[in-house]
């Protein structure tokens, strides 16, 4: 069997996994990265990427329909609109392969070996890779996993013929007349509303008495009434009970314990990931789990001397941009330099219709902590460029402590406003204040005119409104 010795061997090419080796091949050191699939992980190929690429060509084509049935204010009108889901799909594909490719040219460019193939641990620091070219034996002084997360499967409801993760959903080449969705978290809701806006007749099943249970009820009722708005039926308190194939329909449990059939082409399930730390050796490392994750401390460090996980392996948040910076974070620390997660905001964005994004604590979770905190929010109806978009549904919202004005936790729900995590994550990380925020001049007219202004509001002196 040929062996290839290295000083790191990461275990998936994921965001976690690729970043953290393109880092490490960067600093010097002899990198082997083993990836199954493509690189670039469930992020680039059957997540974040082509779910927004999905996401927004449903927007257009909802945006035009509009237009076609006479529905804009704007005096623009057309006819016959179309949408060819094989064509869309394969322009999410081709992006796809764009990214993939990249992600092999910057290992190639930062020194990084590639293997490909289903990486097995024999122990903590050798691992046995069936590839096309034989079995391959990889020695290494330092071992990061980063092996992903896949999607939880329903026992009332277990995937196959009608039932999809959210991988096929990505795929479907025709869009079903009719959808169920099982789970109301943010990726239920995404592909929910992009198939919805496509021309899919959506149901939402929810177990729990509202949708997004992550977030707090404010800062999600805008979605929810626009979901009622796109038709989607929102079904809260609800449980899948079963499939009745013959009719296409999904059986639930409704809120007052009564049955209830849906129609359902196609039954998108979305309750969960699990990690992906089963059926590949690591079990018998014996690592110690918080849960079903893998226990890792400040530094990702396993509770095996050498060996590292990152990603959403080590839990939640499940998010790529979480696992970059501890990909990023770990090359450095085998690298020798001193390292530890020392963030303060990891940003989370759902890009449902509208958008919210979360940096930091809401409210509640500031109260929670025992803090005295001050909050207020700017409404999108009293921004200008929010107006001239048709964008004046949602709202800023900042809260901050009491006694010296610390920016403890920013919030958005609204169109577009993923690209305003960045300033309120930056804001946090930089322990912005209040009176920082307040006094820095933001660009007239845009929609983050409204985050100087929730700050100005919390202290008492807002100007618009
Ligand atoms: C539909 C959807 C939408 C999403 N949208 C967003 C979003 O908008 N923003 C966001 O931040 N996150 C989003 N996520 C979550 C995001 O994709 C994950 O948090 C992220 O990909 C986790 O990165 P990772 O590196 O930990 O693992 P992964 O991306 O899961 O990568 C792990 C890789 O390891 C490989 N692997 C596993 N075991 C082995 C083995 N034994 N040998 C060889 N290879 C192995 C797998 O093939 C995989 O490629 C979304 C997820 C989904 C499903």
């Amino acid at each position: 069997m040929k062996e290839i010795p290295c000083k790191l061997l990461v275990v998936g090419a994921g965001p976690g996994g690729y970043v953290c080796a393109i880092r490490a091949g960067q600093l010097g050191m002899d990198t082997v990265v083993v990836e199954a699939a493509k690189p670039g992980g469930t992020c680039l190929t059957v997540g974040c990427i082509p779910s927004k690429a999905l996401i927004h060509a449903a927007d257009e084509f909802a945006k035009v329909k509009r237009m076609a049935a006479g529905k804009t204010p704007l005096g623009i009108s057309l006819a016959d609109v179309r949408i060819d889901l094989g064509k869309t799909v394969a322009w999410k594909d081709n992006i796809v392969g764009r990214l993939t490719n990249g992600v092999a040219g910057l290992f190639k460019k930062a020194g990084v070996k590639t293997v490909h193939g289903w990486a097995k641990f024999r122990d903590g620091k050798t691992v046995e890779v069936d590839t096309e070219m034989g079995p391959q034996l990889i020695r290494a002084e330092t071992v990061v996993i980063a092996s992903g997360s896949a999607p939880v499967a329903l026992p009332a409801v277990p995937f196959g013929g009608s039932v999809i993760s959210s991988t096929e959903a990505l795929a479907l080449k025709e869009v079903p007349a009719t959808l169920a969705v099982i789970g109301g978290g943010y990726i239920g809701l995404e592909l929910g509303t992009a198939f919805a806006k496509l021309g899919s007749r959506v149901t939402v099943v929810e177990a729990l008495p509202r949708i997004l249970p992550l977030y707090d009820a404010e800062l999600t009722r805008p979605v929810g009434k626009r979901l009622a708005e796109l038709g989607i039926e929102v079904l809260t308190g609800a449980k899948a009970t079963g499939l009745d194939a013959k009719s296409k329909a999904l059986l639930v449990e409704i809120a007052d314990g009564k049955p209830k059939s849906i129609p359902a082409d196609k039954v998108l399930v979305t309750v969960g990931r699990k990690p992906l730390t089963e059926g590949w050796g690591i079990e018998e490392l014996v690592l110690d789990m918080a849960g079903k994750f893998i226990r890792i401390d400040d530094q990702c460090r396993t509770s095996m001397r050498g060996v590292y996980a990152i990603g959403d392996v080590t839990g939640e948040p499940m998010l790529a941009h979480r696992a970059m910076a501890q990909g990023e974070m770990v090359a450095e620390i085998v690298a020798g330099h001193k390292r530890s997660w020392d963030k303060r905001s990891i940003p989370a964005v759902c890009f449902t219709d509208p958008e919210v994004v979360s940096a930091g604590l809401s409210p509640e979770e500031a109260r929670a902590q025992g803090r005295e905190v001050k909050t207020a929010l700017f409404p999108f109806s009293a921004n200008g460029r929010a107006m001239t978009m048709l964008a004046e549904e949602g709202f800023i919202r900042v809260t901050a402590r009491a006694d010296n004005h610390l920016v403890l936790g920013i919030q958005a729900v609204g169109q577009g406003v993923s690209e305003l995590s960045a300033a309120f994550s930056l804001a946090i990380e930089m322990g912005a204040r209040l009176e920082d925020i307040a006094d820095t001049i933001h660009a007239h007219p845009t929609q983050s005119e409204a985050f100087p202004e929730a700050a100005m509001r919390v202290l008492g002196r807002a100007l618009h409104i």
